[in-house]
């Protein structure tokens, strides 16, 4: 499997990492939409968020967490941050490794582009 996001996982890849743990991990977007843009992905490989399963439910309510921490580290949490998860290519997925992108630190506008 050629995923980008599992070789930065492996650290074949280098990135800026803002948390890690056994099953997730964060780092900066390489471009930046926002003063603060850290991706959080789950450290199993799931494409789509249309291939979760039932046995990923806490893992994926997990990733919310780790996002809020992160959120809350970085002084946007009361301010207010975004949660975006794109899935395929309509909604502008670019990586087949489901990620939440954490957005904050300026007003963001709606609707989306
Ligand atoms: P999406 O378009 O929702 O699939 O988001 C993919 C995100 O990954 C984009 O915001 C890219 O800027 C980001 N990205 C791509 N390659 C890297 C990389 N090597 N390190 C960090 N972020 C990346
Ligand atoms: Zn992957």
């Amino acid at each position: 499997m050629n995923c980008l996001f599992c070789k930065i996982i492996e650290k074949k890849i280098p990135s800026k990492i803002v948390y890690e743990d056994e099953r997730v991990l964060a780092f900066e977007d390489i471009n930046p939409q926002s003063p603060v843009h850290i991706l959080v992905i789950p450290k199993k490989h799931i494409s789509t968020a249309l291939e979760i399963k039932d046995e990923d439910n806490e893992l994926i309510g997990y990733m919310f967490q780790v996002a809020n921490k992160i959120a809350k580290g970085k002084n946007i949490a009361e301010r207010g941050f975004r949660l975006v998860l794109n899935c395929n290519h309509e909604a502008g997925q670019t990586v087949f490794h489901i990620h939440l992108h954490l957005l904050g630190g300026r007003v963001m506008h709606w609707p989306p582009g």
